[in-house]
């Protein structure tokens, strides 16, 4: 049983920034061909290129929004063209935003459920003729969705979807040895701008750090970390499990 991944091809959507990123690079560094898609040109994917060129291998990074039919069509064409069979698939790409509940505008619900919880399902469909023996599908959740956030309804409701999905998909594909996992991470630190004032994230920080029996936020490569084992053999008895990497809330 080993972690390496030689021979492998994946596909990680969201993959110019932050916990996607971490991934794409930790799965091209264990020896997978990787495909990835981010949705702005600029620096994040200019700098990944250069960083996968540099690991060496086929890897590809195509702009394509995965919270569109199109989007995921045109990825998953390209997967096709590239890969008999897909080993890996992670779904991270995901969007958040804080807005109470009562304020919540049904255009801003829809704009992040069509990524967080539309997307995964028209990936996976998607993916399905590729998927098989062995092949590994996990979803970035994460543990708000259990905990419940204030401000956050809209987000945590599609987090929480994906754990029916996955726990669902686990059973009727696990005849086939295809297997569906969750890792629902707490706060983990992508150094992203946010749309919090200095002294609201003061309060958001005491708020947090307070919960976490570690003390500290998490790193994108802990979460790449938890990936690696779900995408490699040596977790080919886990199934339909969510795995909460978050410090100990
Ligand atoms: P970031 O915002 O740092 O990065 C998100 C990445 O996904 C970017 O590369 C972004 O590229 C891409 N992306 C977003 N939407 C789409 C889309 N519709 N189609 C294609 N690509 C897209 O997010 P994080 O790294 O923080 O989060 C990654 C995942 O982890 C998400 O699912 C998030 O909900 C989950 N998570 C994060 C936590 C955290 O503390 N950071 C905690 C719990 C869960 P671009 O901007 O070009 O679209």
């Amino acid at each position: 049983m080993e972690l390496r991944l030689v021979g492998k091809n994946a596909l990680v959507t969201g993959g110019s920034r932050g916990i996607g990123r971490a991934i794409v690079l930790a799965l091209a560094k264990a020896g997978a061909t990787v495909v990835t898609c981010y949705r702005q040109e600029g620096e994040a994917a200019a700098s990944l290129a250069r960083e996968l060129k540099e690991i060496g291998g086929e890897h590809a990074l195509i702009r394509a929004d995965v919270g569109t039919a199109e989007g995921v069509e045109l990825l998953l064409r390209e997967c096709g063209n590239r890969f008999e069979t897909l080993d890996v698939l992670v779904n991270n790409a995901g969007v958040i935003s804080q807005v109470p509940f009562a304020q919540l505008p049904f255009e801003e619900w829809e704009r992040v459920v069509a990524t967080n919880l539309t997307g995964p399902f028209m990936v996976i469909s998607k993916a399905l003729p590729l998927l098989g023996e062995g092949s590994s599908v996990i979803t970035i959740g994460s543990r708000g969705a259990m905990a419940g956030i204030p401000l956050r309804g809209h987000y945590t409701a599609s987090k929480a979807g994906l754990v029916g999905l996955t726990r669902s998909l686990c059973k009727e594909f696990g005849g086939r040895g295809i297997r569906f996992n969750v890792i629902a991470p707490g706060v983990i630190d992508t150094s992203e701008p946010d749309e919090l004032t200095d002294e609201q994230r003061a309060q958001y920080n005491e708020r947090y750090l307070r919960m976490m029996a570690l003390g500290r936020f998490g790193r994108p490569d802990e979460i790449a970390g938890a990936a690696l084992f779900l995408a490699s053999e040596l977790s080919s008895y886990v199934n339909g499990e969510t795995l909460h990497v978050d410090g100990g809330v």
